[in-house]
């Protein structure tokens, strides 16, 4: 019998080869709780038991798309869906006048979610707020008011491990929430559902999965850039985004930063990651291409459910995107350079 330990599987192959991405689902999912979540890694506190749970749930390990795709959507791709099943894809942005305000492109995860808190489809959601001693510093969390996930709308481009907030629903007996992350905290997800760890996989009604190109280490990016280089003041940051340039509002300020100047504090294990647009969420999002709206991509019956909702009630307004739409266009260009640059290791 192999050996199934944490240090044989994902300390040698995963930890030590630079492909951790810090997702923490080893750390919940680790029955011993002999995991423990340090400086964004998984470390070992305790005697391994080598259950081999931890290996079954670890997205960077071992992932096959089609299998997870089979047990999710129920079918593999076609060859026209470049970035991976759907249903359907809109443009759309919330309607309320304070969602418009906090959120980062047209608010539809914040209005995803009160129609899921408004409709009972959910009691809770696990979202990324905003640490109290840090600016821009990204926190999981577990909320269950619409102030709350209006208060975390808008995106923070460090990494917040998102998964650490659904152990605390599943320790709070929470039976019904949503869950909002990186594609990567999707992907660790569903391996914990191929896993078949129901206390964690029951509870999550719908998962709502940001696109993402890559995130930036924390330290580096606002201690040594921003700060050092820049010489900004941080706290005064009111929003940062990503659109072909990284733009930093201040409160009196508009600084505007070539990519390729924040390259070195990007972290190296996005790298790795083949998945831009969130591929085995329900629904994924994103700002790219527009302005003020959210590039919408609904991939599963329930996430579909959710859309509808939010339309019945009134809470999103949807536009056609075509085929030939900039944004369309940029998904599928995103898609293929992500792919590439992980193939390449
Ligand atoms: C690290 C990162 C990189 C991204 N890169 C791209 C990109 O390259 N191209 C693109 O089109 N879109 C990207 N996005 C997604 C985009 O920034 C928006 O989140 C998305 O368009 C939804 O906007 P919204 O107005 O509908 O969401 P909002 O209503 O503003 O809600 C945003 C939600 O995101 C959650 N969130 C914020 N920060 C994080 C985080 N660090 N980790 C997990 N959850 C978080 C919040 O809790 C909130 O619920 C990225 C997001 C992140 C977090």
């Amino acid at each position: 019998m192999p050996k199934l330990g944490f240090e044989e599987t994902l300390g040698r192959e995963v930890l030590s080869k630079g492909r951790c991405v810090g997702c923490a689902a080893c750390v919940i999912a680790c029955p011993f709780g002999v995991l423990d979540y340090v400086e964004g890694k998984p470390n070992l506190i305790g005697e391994c038991k080598n259950c081999g749970i931890c290996s079954k749930v670890c997205q960077a390990l071992e992932f096959s798309e089609d299998k997870v795709e089979n047990l999710v959507f129920g079918r593999s791709r076609s060859e026209r869906e470049v970035f991976g099943v759907y249903r359907d894809i809109f443009a759309a942005r919330a309607t309320d006048e304070s969602i418009l305000k906090s959120c980062q492109d047209g608010g539809v995860v914040t209005a995803l979610l009160y129609t899921g808190l408004d409709k009972g489809i959910i009691e809770s959601a696990v979202v990324s707020g905003l640490s109290e001693d840090k600016p821009f510093y990204p926190v999981p969390k577990l909320i269950s008011k619409k102030e709350e996930a209006l208060e975390s709308a808008g995106t923070r481009y460090t990494y917040s491990p998102n998964l650490l907030a659904l152990k605390e629903g599943v320790e709070k007996k929470v039976s019904a929430l949503a869950f909002v992350g990186t594609p990567c905290q999707i992907r660790a997800l569903r391996k914990i559902q191929e896993a078949g760890l129901k206390k964690y996989v029951k509870p999550v009604k719908f998962s709502v999965g940001l696109f993402c190109s890559e995130s930036f280490d924390y330290h580096g990016l606002f201690e040594t850039y921003l700060k050092g280089e820049r010489g900004l003041n941080v706290d005064e940051i009111s929003k940062m985004n990503i659109k072909g340039k990284m733009i930093v509002d201040l409160k009196t300020d508009r600084v505007e930063i070539p990519l390729k100047e924040l390259k070195p504090y990007v972290r190296p294990e996005c790298r790795v990651c083949p998945d831009f647009s969130a591929e085995f969420a329900d629904i994924s999002v994103g700002g790219v291409g527009l302005e003020g709206w959210t590039l919408t991509v609904i991939r599963s019956p329930v996430g579909e459910e959710v859309f509808e909702s939010a339309l019945d009630e009134g809470l999103i307004e949807i536009k056609p995107v075509r085929e030939d739409d900039r944004a369309l266009k940029l998904l599928v260009k995103l898609t293929e350079l992500k792919r590439s640059r992980a193939s390449k290791g």
